[in-house]
């Protein structure tokens, strides 16, 4: 069976990987000269499943009032934006209950922690090293009140059997000795051990390599311009060189799957949500950060991959924007130069803006759709480095027609 994945971001990379080991014959397409060049390039490096909350809940409204009139809350909504958001504000909304929550939450955790096993057994099947920490997530706050509600909205996740520790201000010191510069404004944190973190791009970079071990081949720089269809099926990718035909098509476009999939009459509720990732060397390696960390008062994240810190934030709703200016990231080195000083080299950052395809309701969008030999495999939002190789590895027992190894409720397309 020949497969064309569409992207080269970690989520097609991913699902190429497993259909090559599986014996398929398998053809990438991209339209960046490199795998992994868009969102999947600047994340927070997260592998975070105690954070597999949904943002749909009903303190998600009062965050969304407060950004028309504040600035800082980390979350953006652009007037512009908001004709084109109608039909998933809508489901966003609906979304915003209690009973939302626990839902969601429950789907986007049994996802997340399928894959983590799938990462960890890429990893043992493969030796890749791609900066890995296998020492948990820090979530710390800067109130009191704050700390309360956050520790409140892990519930769900504690429910499901989700391990944390709640820990005060000495404890989040102990995790993340950086922490003590900024004592004072601690309330305390919520550590989730089994937590990780590591380089996605690098991770999607190697196991590119090791595809084409497979014998997978990668036509990048090769825009697809549409999907032609004939009797319910796709019969080939039409792209600029000409068109790439296949038994079997994956929908594997971030933000841009619904751009391919319109056409076709799929309505995938998937929204480009912009975050801004900045980069700085660490030039002491004795004091950059030993664990992933999230600053739930400034809505910053921030990890170590390899020599260099990366820290990631805002959730803007622009469209498809991807401009940014320095001035987009100054709170973020401010965190940076408060908690690690000149052990950090803020002189020559690497600025980046891209965009989490988010669905409404929080989970990814898994494998069949009407059209009968294209499969999706998007949707993944916030979490998609958490989520892909579950997620792909889901798309690939299904096109093999195999049995996934988890149930597939509320992940796929026909809960929309
Ligand atoms: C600031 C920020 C921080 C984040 N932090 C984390 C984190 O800590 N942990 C976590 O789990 N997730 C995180 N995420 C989310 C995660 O990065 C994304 O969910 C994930 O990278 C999506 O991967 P993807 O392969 O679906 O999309 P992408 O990486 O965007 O790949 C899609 C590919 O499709 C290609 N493409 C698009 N249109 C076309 C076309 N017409 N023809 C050909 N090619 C096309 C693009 O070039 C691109 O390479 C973060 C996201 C952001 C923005």
């Amino acid at each position: 069976m020949h497969v064309a994945v569409l992207g080269a971001g970690v989520m097609g990379v991913t699902t190429a990987y497993y259909l090559a080991k599986a014996g398929c014959e398998v053809t990438v397409v991209d339209r960046q000269n490199e795998v992994a060049a868009e969102t999947s390039y600047g994340n927070a490096g997260m592998i975070s499943t105690g954070h597999a909350l949904p943002w749909a809940s009903p303190r998600a409204l009062k965050t969304l009032l407060k950004s028309f009139w504040r600035s800082d809350v980390g979350f953006r909504l652009r007037l512009r934006a908001l004709p084109h958001l109608t039909g998933w504000g809508l489901r966003f909304l609906k979304e915003c209950t209690a009973d939302g929550v626990a839902r969601n939450a429950e789907r986007k955790h049994r996802i997340s922690a399928y894959s983590q096993r799938c990462l960890a057994a890429i990893r043992e099947a493969t030796g890749l090293d791609y900066h890995e920490r296998s020492n948990g997530i820090l979530y710390y706050f800067r109130d009191a009140a704050h700390f309360e509600l956050g520790k409140a909205s892990l519930k769900p996740l504690g429910n499901l059997g989700h391990g944390f520790e709640m820990v005060d201000v000495e404890g989040c010191i102990g995790f993340e000795p950086a922490l003590a510069h900024i004592r004072d404004q601690l309330a305390g944190g919520v550590i989730s051990a089994s937590d990780e973190t590591g380089d996605c791009r690098v991770f999607t970079e190697r196991l590119a390599d090791a595809c084409r071990d497979l014998g997978v081949r990668f036509e990048m720089g090769t825009a697809v311009k549409r999907l032609r269809q004939a009797n319910g099926r796709i019969v080939a990718a039409e792209t600029a060189s000409g068109d790439i035909e296949a038994d079997t098509f994956v929908l594997a476009l971030g933000s841009y799957s619904p751009v391919l999939a319109k056409p076709l009459g799929l309505n995938l509720p998937v929204y480009p949500v912009k975050g801004y990732s900045l980069t700085l060397p660490i030039v002491d390696e004795t004091r950059g950060p030993r664990a992933g960390c999230v600053d739930e008062g400034r809505l910053v994240a921030f990890s170590r991959l390899g020599d260099v810190l990366r820290l990631t934030a805002v959730a803007e709703f622009d469209r498809f924007d991807t401009a940014h200016e320095p001035a987009d990231f100054d709170h973020m080195v401010d965190l940076a130069i408060q908690l690690f000083g000149d052990a950090v080299d803020t002189t020559r950052p690497s600025h980046w803006a891209c965009l989490r395809p988010m669905t409404p309701d929080g989970p990814p969008i898994l494998g069949q759709c009407p059209v009968d030999n294209l499969f999706l495999n998007t949707g993944q939002g916030h979490m998609g480095w958490t989520m892909a190789c579950g997620s792909s590895r889901v798309v690939a027992d299904l096109i093999l027609g195999q049995q996934p190894e988890i149930s597939l409720d509320g992940l796929t397309y026909d809960r929309y």
